[in-house]
């Protein structure tokens, strides 16, 4: 298991010496020790990057194109690896390493393998005699910094483009899951990426993370993580005044009126909020019921939630395994008592499960029924905890859901299009899925407005975001007036 920093194309430990523990989700149990880059090791990355940014810019974009593809294959054939060391690393059950998070990694270098040379300037028709043309040309060394719920699934999201659009990159992992990112770093060196071009530095946020949003080297932050620390990067980025790509917290509202498809709304309310246990963004954690099927809706969500198999995420039965680590989940399960002070109903869950999961960072699916203004209705749990709120019509609807600072994911469940276009338009969210929920696919732009952040991953979106343009000039055929005439 490699469990390294990854530096200049070679696997090395932090100069320091530091090494950070890696825990098992499932029973605490210690996994490995790896190094930890501290501000020291961040310099050697950034000044990698530099190095290799010349050649890997200039080199042809469909030469980029076939490495990102090739390391795409690479995943495809190391899958099951790769879905077991998630699995061990993050606790989310096997079937959805299995099913979703590898494919989709490998889906996304795929689908940038395929955008690199795919990415076109623009001619702009201007004054008559001139040519004026724009380049997409990359920005130069990229910082990435990714949270610890989509650790396998963020470098696809985060290097794919990067990578396609010219740049060299530092990622930064989240110290608590960085061993699918470490072996990742493995196959980008199978595959033939010249050295820099991709550098590896797990560490703490506030040292290795620190010293990379403020590196005066470095062009770019792209930053996945909470609305907190999206505030410390932006402050840390102002030195050389960086571009900054922000992917923060979510409070998404998942809406079903009177009119949805009980049995597909109850469950997609389910996949919303307790996929990967809660710890997602884009999670659906308002649940919103119109008040003529709320009753209905609530028994039989409740009793599904009740009934979700919790356990050891290695089982291939398991449907939600534990949170991620010890702390999160004192900080989920801190809620019902914050929810209970506010006169909030817990209508299943808001305990940790005891007997044989009581070693490991459970939490028992929690639905609690609040007010809008409840601090469980506007606060980001990030876990399997999800908050219902009624409502009485379409106006309501539109004004509980738009009453938060977040604005990332948002779901629909209604018969009537012309509602549910309407909804979709007027709803304060990056992200709208109609009867459906927590779709993504690498194509289409992925990110959040208000609190939520700003930049789109994703898509031609995210080629732009990871490219400035540059105008070009030329004249071709014209007099100018000369303004200094002697
Ligand atoms: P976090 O903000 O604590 O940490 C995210 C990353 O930032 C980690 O790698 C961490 O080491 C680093 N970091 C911490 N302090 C830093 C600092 N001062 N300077 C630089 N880096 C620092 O978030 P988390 O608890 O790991 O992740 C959960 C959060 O991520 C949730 O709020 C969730 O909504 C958000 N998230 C957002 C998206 C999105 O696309 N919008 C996706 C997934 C998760």
């Amino acid at each position: 298991m490699q469990n390294q920093l990854f530096i200049g194309g070679r696997f090395t430990n932090a100069a320091a010496g530091g090494t950070i523990d890696v825990l098992n989700p499932h029973d605490g149990g210690l996994i490995t020790a790896i190094a930890a880059a501290d501000a020291a090791d961040v310099d050697l990355a950034v000044q990698a990057a530099q190095r290799a940014f010349p050649a890997w810019s200039r080199m042809a974009a469909a030469d980029r194109g076939r490495l990102l593809l090739k390391l795409a294959d690479l995943i495809d054939a190391n899958a099951e690896e790769l879905a077991q060391l998630e699995t061990l690393d993050t606790g989310h059950p096997i079937r959805d390493t299995r099913g979703l998070d590898v494919p989709r990694t490998a889906a996304c270098f795929r689908y940038f393998g395929g955008m690199a040379d795919k990415l076109l300037g623009s001619v702009v028709p201007v004054e008559a005699g001139f040519l004026n043309y724009v380049r997409r040309a990359p920005i130069g060394v990229v910082g990435q910094i990714v949270p610890w719920n989509f650790p396998l699934m963020f470098t696809s999201w985060k290097l794919g483009p990067a990578l396609a659009a010219g740049n060299t990159v530092v990622l930064k992992p989240s110290e608590l899951t960085p061993l699918s990112t470490l072996r990742i770093a493995e196959l980008i060196a199978a595959a033939g990426f010249p050295d820099g071009v991709v550098n590896v530095v797990p560490g703490y946020g506030h040292t290795a993370g620190q010293r990379l949003a403020e590196h005066p080297e470095v062009g770019k932050i792209a930053f996945t993580g909470s609305t907190a620390t999206g505030r410390r990067i932006v402050e840390a980025s102002k030195g050389n005044l960086k571009r900054v790509q922000l992917e923060l917290g979510g409070k998404g509202a998942n809406i079903v009126f009177e009119d949805a498809d009980l049995d597909a709304a109850i469950n997609g309310a389910a996949w919303a909020i307790f996929h990967n246990q809660g710890q997602a963004c884009i999670a659906g954690s308002r649940l919103m019921l119109h008040d003529k099927i709320a009753d209905a809706f609530l028994e039989r969500f409740t009793a599904l939630a009740a009934s979700i198999r919790l356990g050891d995420p290695r089982l291939p039965d398991t449907e939600m395994g534990p949170l991620t680590s010890a702390q999160h989940r004192d900080k989920v399960l801190s809620y019902t008592q914050i929810a209970r002070d506010q006169g909030a109903r817990v209508l299943t869950g808001g305990h940790a499960p005891g007997g044989e999961l009581s070693t490991g960072y459970y939490v028992a699916p929690t639905i609690v029924e609040a007010k809008p203004g409840d601090r469980v209705a506007q606060e980001e749990v990030f876990g399997p905890f999800v908050t219902v709120l009624r409502f009485g019509d379409d106006e309501e609807a539109l004004s509980i859901a738009n009453a938060t600072d977040y604005g990332l994911g948002s779901g629909l469940w209604t018969r009537d299009l012309a509602r549910a276009h309407k909804m979709a338009g007027a709803i304060q969210a990056g992200m709208c899925w109609v009867n459906c929920y927590k779709r993504v696919n690498p194509g289409s732009p992925f990110g959040g407005v208000g609190q939520s952040g700003y930049g789109r991953e994703m898509g031609f979106e995210a080629m732009h975001d990871y490219t400035e343009a540059r105008s070009v000039w030329v004249n071709v055929d014209a007099t100018v007036p000369a303004h200094f005439k002697r």
